[in-house]
């Protein structure tokens, strides 16, 4: 496997990054996972816009243009002979001393993996998911913006952590006001009365690119859509509800802390949405 290391593609055994890298000694740096669809980056110019303002966020230089970023990615698939792939573009703040300053950190370090994407078990997209609310909260946005896409997932983990622990593969994070924010690596959307809602980014979301595309397919089918404060008493009510990440893409939720969403099979609306986002995705992005 070849890996893309600052400015050259090297071999896997090659790709190594300093234990002095502040990415790795303090999760200080940014990352982007991105998919390769029948040779077609899907959304990459919305993905690297993002990285650039996480990366803004954070004070953290992007050694490379978004050009040369582009051109760093195209080979990288090409070069391990992939036409379906999940890309992980990694910043790291780069290699310094043993404190937590960025000033003694002179050289971003950048790097691009592209392989075989390892998605959930088909079934859970014909069945369904079953998932549950974690007590660990979502990030406060004046402690670490969760629109931030940081090598910092510790939050995320530890709620993910919870819901393993009880049996669950992926968990609704709540805002420090209760009200809906995310799971730990997906956004989330749920139906009533043939309404779409979605918390807003201030909840304390991802500013998700499938979360964006499902968005803009909602306006293409004219169902309504909106953004909004949700609790959990409105998802144990749901009619529908599904989650969205680059890596799961659509996946239904047929439960919810025990409580049957709808029918408890996968619902008429997130089916739609589901076909529609697939019928996309090889079509919207930067060809290799
Ligand atoms: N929320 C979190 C916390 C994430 O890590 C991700 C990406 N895995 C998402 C939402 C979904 O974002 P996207 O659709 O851009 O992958």
């Amino acid at each position: 496997m070849k890996i893309f290391l600052n400015n050259q593609l090297v071999d896997a055994e090659e790709a190594k990054v300093s234990v002095f890298d502040h990415g790795l000694l303090y999760g200080d740096g940014v990352f982007e996972g991105i998919r390769l669809y029948e040779n077609c980056i899907f959304k990459l110019d919305e993905h690297l816009e993002r990285l650039e303002l996480s990366a803004k966020a954070l004070m953290l230089h992007i050694p490379l243009s978004r050009n040369e970023l582009t051109q760093a990615i195209i080979e990288t698939c090409k070069a391990n002979a992939l036409s379906d792939a999940y890309i992980r573009l990694v910043i790291t703040r780069g290699v310094g001393n043993l404190g937590l300053s960025i000033k003694n950190c002179s050289q971003p370090q950048l790097f691009i993996i592209a392989d075989k994407i390892q998605l959930y078990p088909k079934e859970y997209y014909e069945k369904g998911l079953k998932i549950i609310t974690v007590p660990t909260r979502r990030n406060n946005s004046a402690a670490l913006p969760p629109m931030i896409k940081s090598l910092n997932y510790l939050n995320n983990i530890l709620a993910k952590i919870e819901a393993q622990n009880l049996g669950y593969e992926e968990a609704i994070m709540l805002n420090d006001q209760g009200y809906v924010a995310e799971c730990t690596g997906d956004n989330i959307f749920l139906i009533r009365d043939g309404v779409v809602y979605t918390p807003k980014i201030a909840a304390g979301s991802l500013k998700g690119i499938t979360r964006d595309t499902v968005i803009r397919i909602a306006e293409e089918l004219n169902i309504s859509i909106v953004e909004t404060d949700i609790t959990r008493y409105d998802t144990w009510i749901a009619d529908e509800m599904f989650l969205t990440g680059t890596a799961a893409e659509i996946i239904p939720i047929v439960e919810v802390d025990s409580r049957p969403i709808g029918v408890g099979r996968p619902g008429a609306i997130t089916a739609q949405f589901i076909k529609v986002f697939k019928s996309c995705v090889s079509k919207e992005g930067t060809k290799l």
